[in-house]
């Protein structure tokens, strides 16, 4: 389904990332993990063309994706979190979810304030992710795992057919941590392919169909779980991070 291939990024003479292929099957769950500084996020970054890779291909059912404006790339199925919220100042969650998926494409800049078939997309989507109860609270008064869940509500606007989850699990205390762990695999039973940079590795082995596992701006492995946590080659560039 996504395709990333040669894919480089180079800031100045850093190679954040540098000749990265993988490819993330439809329907799967797919983690991109890696010490701090691998250049996950870069990828990441690159895939959703927030930043203009240095050369490389990334390929969306076939089609490639790396040209094209963020919006476009949202309206052909693939949508991001980032790590850091994106939560819009003075805004309620419902306002929140449904003005970050607005972002991008000036047609939105005409549209109504609050239209009503957002307004009840957003509240079955808030629903769908158990969270109708804080619809009306501030953004900015959330816990940090409530966050993760308000933009993971907004990414589901734009009917995405695979999302892309910049570490999900970062900062969220254990309860909605398995809450959100419980969302995104019920969203991938229900055919949502998924691909996440995450650190948590307990998460990472307990949620993946398929792991990649990045280093120094490369792919240095590639397989299940289970061939990742004995790979030798994994583990040196962990404990050579550390
Ligand atoms: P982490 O797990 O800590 O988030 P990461 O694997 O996501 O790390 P990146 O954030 O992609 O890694 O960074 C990869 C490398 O590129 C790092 O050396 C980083 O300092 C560098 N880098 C990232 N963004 C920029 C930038 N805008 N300008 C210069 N260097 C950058």
């Amino acid at each position: 389904m996504l395709e990333v291939q040669s894919l480089a990024k180079h800031f100045g003479g850093i190679r954040a990332v540098d000749g990265c292929s993988f490819m993330v099957p439809k329907g799967s769950i797919t983690a991109l993990i890696g010490p701090n500084g691998a250049g996950k996020t870069t990828a990441f970054n690159c895939i959703s063309r927030t930043t203009q890779p240095t050369s490389g291909q990334v390929l969306l059912d076939g089609k490639r994706i790396d040209q094209l404006r963020p919006h476009k790339i949202t309206r052909m199925g693939l949508s991001r979190t980032f790590q850091i919220s994106r939560n819009l100042a003075d805004m309620t969650v419902l306002e929140n979810v449904i003005c970050q998926a607005r972002i991008g494409g000036w047609r939105d800049l005409f549209k109504p304030a609050l239209g009503a078939e957002e307004v009840d997309k957003a509240m079955e989507i808030l629903d769908f992710l158990g969270i109708t109860r804080i619809a009306f609270e501030d953004g900015s008064n959330l816990s940090y795992g409530q966050k993760k869940l308000m933009d993971l509500a907004a990414l589901l606007m734009s009917d995405p057919k695979i999302i892309l989850l910049d570490e999900p699990a970062g900062g969220v205390n254990p309860t909605l941590l398995e809450e959100i762990v419980g969302h995104i695999r019920k969203l991938n039973d229900q055919g949502m392919t998924v691909l996440i940079v995450e650190h948590n590795m307990d998460l990472v082995m307990r949620l993946s169909h398929k792991i990649v596992v990045m280093a120094q701006g490369r792919v240095i492995a590639d397989g299940k779980p289970e061939e990742i946590r004995e790979n030798p080659a994994v583990l040196d560039a962990y404990l050579g991070g550390v």
